[in-house]
């Protein structure tokens, strides 16, 4: 896919791409979590296929990997995450049991039922959680498993700054029960809920980023748009730390119903 002139929030994606290569992830989470989410899944066999959607560069890929048997795929529209996917696969001697591939969320490059496990951290709300459950089922055999974080309010109520900052960014954000209820109506046993816990934004997100940060300042120092691509994220970091009492990103595992 073709990322000239994309912007994100009227920032270029390849400006935002660039400085994401120099962070070992590109969204909030952290191996326990992955691990933990992977816990609730049972069937995975040598031969299971495993696509992990909206990869990045693979931080998350790698841990599942290494702790999941079957093949798996990382996909991702940006060819430099891509790239780098590939170096940080063959620098952990996964052969050719992983790969990434460059493509779209909503264009999967999958036969239907072909699936065993669909992974896909921070990332689905790209397409809408609602939508990318709907439309990746038809990817899962029966029975196959899926599991994505997605943020979430943790309560009914909330501070209208930090409400209308969602609702601009992701009006997609729902309650917890809210979310689970999605899971089932678009066809799937909700399995396992758990919020990811803070350090999975702080230390490994918000301090990673703060240290790409001053590389980033250095070599476009100057440069309008890289500054705001900082303050963007500083804004966005200093909203966690004041209202993490009322939202985070939370993991959904389900489980294909039907055919
Ligand atoms: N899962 C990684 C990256 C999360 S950031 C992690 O947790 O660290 C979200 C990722 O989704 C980015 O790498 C971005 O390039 C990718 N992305 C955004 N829209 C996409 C789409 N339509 N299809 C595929 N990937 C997409």
């Amino acid at each position: 896919m073709n990322n000239e002139n994309q912007t994100i929030r009227g920032i270029d994606v390849d400006l935002i791409c660039e400085f994401f290569l120099n962070t070992q992830r590109q969204g909030p989470g952290n191996p326990e979590a992955t691990l933990r989410a992977l816990s609730f899944i049972d069937g995975l066999t040598d031969d299971s296929r495993i696509a992990d959607l909206g990869c990045g560069t693979g931080g998350q890929t790698m841990t599942l990997a290494r702790h999941a048997p079957g093949h798996v795929t990382g996909l991702d529209f940006y060819p430099g995450f891509i790239e780098r996917f590939n170096a940080n696969a063959r620098g952990a001697n996964f052969g050719d049991r992983v790969k990434g591939v460059v493509g779209s969320m909503d264009d999967l490059p999958f036969r239907e039922g072909e699936l065993d496990l669909i992974w896909s951290e921070g990332a689905i709300y790209n397409i809408g959680f609602e939508r990318g459950l709907r439309e990746w089922r038809r990817y899962l055999r029966p029975g196959g498993f899926l599991a994505v974080t997605e943020a979430s309010w943790f309560t009914d109520e909330r501070p209208a700054e930090i409400h209308d900052y969602w609702m601009e960014m992701y009006p997609g954000i729902d309650t917890i029960p809210g979310k689970v209820a999605q899971v089932q109506r678009a066809g799937y046993l909700p399995v396992a809920t758990f919020v990811l816990p803070e350090n999975c934004w702080t230390e490994h997100y918000y301090a990673p980023l703060a240290k790409a940060r001053e590389l980033f300042l250095r070599k476009y120092a100057g440069n309008a748009t890289a500054e705001e691509l900082v303050a963007f994220q500083r804004q966005e970091e200093a909203l966690y730390d004041k209202y993490k009492a009322f939202y985070g990103y939370v993991f959904y595992i389900a489980k294909k119903m039907g055919v």
